[in-house]
């Protein structure tokens, strides 16, 4: 499973479920206490060719491709997703939580009000293209 993490040191960066270490300043990993976020980009003919990019609790997460998906490593917790597209800042910016009991939250994302903002829904895992 393809899995996007954040070291404390700024690095954003793609590994797998056995990742450990930050390949910039090699830290090992703090995932003991983590679930996932996993985002879909829905496919759309605005912008094709240009990355959404990812905000988790105001970070970069790096962006994601028109109809990608991308499952983000993030802390248990309440955390707040926001997506840009090249001038388009706005965005419903909802409060995802992830728990022990229900580690992986899956989310939606595509563009509303013709082009003017991104809107990003509740997904089941059904929703995500195959990985
Ligand atoms: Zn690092």
């Amino acid at each position: 499973m393809k899995c996007r993490f954040r070291c404390n040191c700024g690095k954003v960066f793609d590994g797998n479920e056995n990742t450990q270490t930050c390949p910039a300043c090699g830290s090992m990993l703090d995932t003991g206490n983590c679930g996932a976020i996993q985002v879909y980009r829905q496919g759309n003919f605005m912008g094709m060719a240009v990355g959404m990019g990812i905000y988790i609790d105001d970070q970069p997460y790096g962006h994601i491709a028109n109809k990608g998906s991308v499952r983000v490593v993030v802390p248990y917790g309440t955390h707040k997703i926001h997506m840009t597209h090249t001038s388009t800042r706005t965005c419903n910016d909802p409060l995802i939580t992830v728990t022990p009991q229900a580690p992986v939250a899956f989310v939606k994302a595509h563009f509303a009000d013709m082009g003017f903002s991104i809107k990003i829904d509740p997904a089941n895992p059904s929703d995500m293209p195959p990985m």
